[in-house]
């Protein structure tokens, strides 16, 4: 015990034999005004609780337990007292360094919860530690006991179980004092500003959106995050200014815009809760469209989740408002902790946002990927559009496509970008005017333009009928190689991702016979229909690599049916994909581009024989066809007039035609 300490008996405690409060006071009082020491104030977690369910004489004897831990664990020559219930101060000495503190701090933590007595009690309970480091004799003891209880209040806020030292509060508190002094002429200098992190599509690699991110440029600490002053902006209500300013500016961007390239681009806002109880809100967001003739329908705005917590029925209401209004409206931050699937159930929300931490459940196994699985086939089901936000890696990529989610922002692609780099992103990444050539081969080989011109090589191709009415197909007799086949013009294929789409129906089973073959300069590409027994294969060979096959498998094409089949490749991510009748039915990573088409033949190939069969309606792109566009194409057929089957034939497994 420190420095030999003699209360009387007046100034101990009787349970644990400590000093107590007046102890604590008189040792304080008997040191020297010069020295410097530490003071840690220990409260336990859930003390009352024990003493509710165990009673008061195990309440005893558990502070009796903590008072043992406390003394087998601080240094020679510090002071312990209890100084209320479960309250205990310890002065430790000066000549301890912070880390010294800090690990007593942390052995204390760890002992009482290893403390092998009344482990039935122990569970229960826990301790916060407040801590204040190098503190001189210089102020009342009542002064440094004040700043460890504001430590020790800090660490039950931040979750009990733990030390919290108050020098770093008192720094956080002199940043926010720092903030607040500064904010008000940081938005007058206009030092905040608007970062656009790009929204992608992640089957096409296209710029789809971007979401409005501030930024504070400090011009003396540098470039800081929202969460490094949002905090003080929300607590001060600051951030109404703020969130109006950021619309504001973004609706002006997009009126340049308008005039430019990024017309009708998307753009996400942020809104923070506070909004929901002005009255005024959404008819000053209104307004400022109105001002700047924006198409509200290209405005989201994003609506944290946590906000849905409690007044629900005020926040819903407003909603209602800009929803009516035309803004679409989304839930920010989904799976981040409050989730309320009762808010799903408004028929005023458009999109659901995926936190990136809840994203990271993909990485924790099956049931991990399956909780996303389920979320995002319940968004779809919900008709939301979906988006996942932090995705960072091509893994993911491939995860959220293959459940349906086709909409990301995260690190994979682009950080938030200030707005010259994003018009320069924009520039190389968005949506390009799609060059699509289509063969519709009715009598004739020449494509809808008229631009392009196929032609028969061999004598035993010739027409037959299609799935439309009245419109042909091109059947292929099968035959050795190079014998029977349809050779189209190499530059109807100018990029090196494409979307290529046809309906075949093979007339036999044959194994690695080809319907489509397209030689670049540095390999092919080759559509066979039954490779294996029950698998097709889109095979993409690289011959800069000795190894560079890349199958692409799905199930083999059924005989005398047809089947509507796309295949994309996506140069940028790599990826190429196969859709049976619109669906995704195989996708494959990692294939490098080919590049510069030599040739393209139907019904055969250079070095395998002809399929026997039927292909028409094809369509050969240079645009990334996204899954909701691969399903469309396909419904696009069944709906048309002359399709040419009957109601029963028309099943999602593809239908029959009878030659
Ligand atoms: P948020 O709305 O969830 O925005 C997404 C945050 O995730 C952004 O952080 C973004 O930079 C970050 N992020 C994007 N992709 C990745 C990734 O792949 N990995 C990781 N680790 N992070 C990624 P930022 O810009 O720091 O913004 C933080 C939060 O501040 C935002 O979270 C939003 O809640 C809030 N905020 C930002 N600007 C505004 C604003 O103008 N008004 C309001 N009310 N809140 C804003
Ligand atoms: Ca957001
Ligand atoms: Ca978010």
């Amino acid at each position: 015990m420190a420095g030999g300490w003699k209360g009387s008996t007046t100034e101990c405690d009787y349970l644990t034999k400590l000093p107590n409060r007046g102890g604590l006071f008189r040792f304080y009082d008997s040191m020297d005004r010069k020295s410097v020491n530490h003071y840690m104030f220990l409260d336990l977690d859930n003390f009352k609780t024990v003493n509710d369910i165990y009673g008061h004489s195990t309440g005893d004897e558990l502070l009796v337990l903590v008072s043992k831990v406390l003394v087998d664990n601080v240094t020679e020559g510090s002071f312990i007292s209890r100084i209320g219930g479960d309250e205990f101060v310890i002065v430790l000495p000066g000549h301890m360094s912070r880390t010294d503190v800090e690990n007593t701090a942390s052995a204390i933590l760890h002992a009482v919860f290893h403390t092998g007595k009344r482990r039935d009690v122990i569970t229960h309970i826990s301790l916060s530690i407040g801590i204040v480091i190098q503190q001189s004799c210089d102020c009342s003891l009542d002064d440094i006991l004040c700043k460890c209880d504001t430590a020790m209040y800090r660490a039950k806020q931040s979750g009990k179980n733990r030390y919290v030292a108050y020098d770093i509060i008192e720094r956080e508190f002199l940043e926010w004092r720092k903030i607040e002094n500064e904010m008000r002429s940081a938005l007058d200098k206009k030092e905040l500003r608007i970062y656009y992190q790009p929204r992608m599509n992640m089957v096409t690699s296209e710029l789809v959106g971007a979401e409005a991110l501030i930024r504070w440029e400090h011009p003396a600490d540098g470039l800081l995050d929202p969460e490094q002053f949002l905090p003080v902006f929300e607590n001060t209500g600051f951030i109404l200014e703020v969130d109006l300013f950021v619309f504001e500016s973004v609706c002006r961007q997009k009126q340049i815009w308008n005039s430019a390239d990024l017309a009708a681009l998307p753009v996400s806002v942020n809104l923070s809760r506070l909004h929901f109880y002005q009255e005024d809100f959404s008819t000053k967001l209104i307004e400022i469209t109105d001002r700047y003739n924006v198409d509200r329908s290209e405005l989201i705005l994003e609506i944290t989740e946590s906000a849905f917590v409690k007044d629900t029925i005020q926040i819903e209401k407003i909603i209602k408002t800009l929803k009516e209004a035309g803004f679409k409206i989304a839930i920010d931050d989904f799976g981040s902790g409050y989730s309320s699937l009762n808010m799903l159930k408004s028929a005023y929300i458009d999109e659901l946002k995926l936190d990136g931490s809840f994203l990271s459940l993909s990485g924790h196994g099956e049931r991990g990927r399956l909780v996303i699985k389920n979320v995002l086939s319940m968004g779809k089901d919900l008709k939301l559009e979906l988006i996942a936000e932090g995705v960072e890696s091509q893994e993911q990529v491939l995860f959220l496509t293959g459940c349906g989610c086709e909409l990301a922002q995260g690190h994979y692609y682009c950080r938030a970008l200030a707005m010259i780099e994003f018009e320069m992103f924009a520039k190389e990444w968005k949506r390009k005017q799609e060059h699509a050539v289509r063969f519709s081969f009715c009598s004739t080989l020449l494509d809808e333009s008229g631009m392009y011109k196929g032609e028969f090589k061999g004598t035993e191709v010739t027409y037959g009928k299609g799935v439309v009415k009245d419109r042909c197909a091109i059947y292929f007799p099968g035959g050795p190689v190079k014998q029977n086949y349809l050779q189209l013009p190499a530059d109807v294929l100018k990029s090196e991702s494409y979307s290529i789409s046809l309906w075949i129906c093979p007339n036999e089973l044959v194994y690695w016979v080809s319907v489509l073959f397209i030689e670049f300069d540095n390999g092919f590409a080759s559509l066979v229909p039954s490779a294996w027994e029950g698998t097709a294969v889109y095979r993409m060979k690289d011959d800069r690599e000795v190894l560079g096959w890349y199958d692409t498998r799905c199930c083999s094409l059924p005989v005398n049916q047809w089947t509507y089949l796309t295949v994309t490749y996506d140069a940028r991510s790599e990826i190429c994909r196969l859709y049976f009748n619109g669906r995704q039915a195989a996708v494959l990573e990692h294939i490098p581009p080919l590049r510069i088409t030599k040739q393209i033949m139907l019904g055969g190939d250079k070095y395998q024989p002809s399929f026997r069969g039927y292909v028409c309606e094809l369509m050969i792109s240079d645009r990334v066809a996204s899954e909701a566009e691969a399903e469309s194409m396909y419904r696009g057929y069944l709906e048309q007039q002359g399709f040419g089957i009957s109601e029963q034939e028309k099943t999602a497994e593809g239908f029959v035609l009878h030659f």
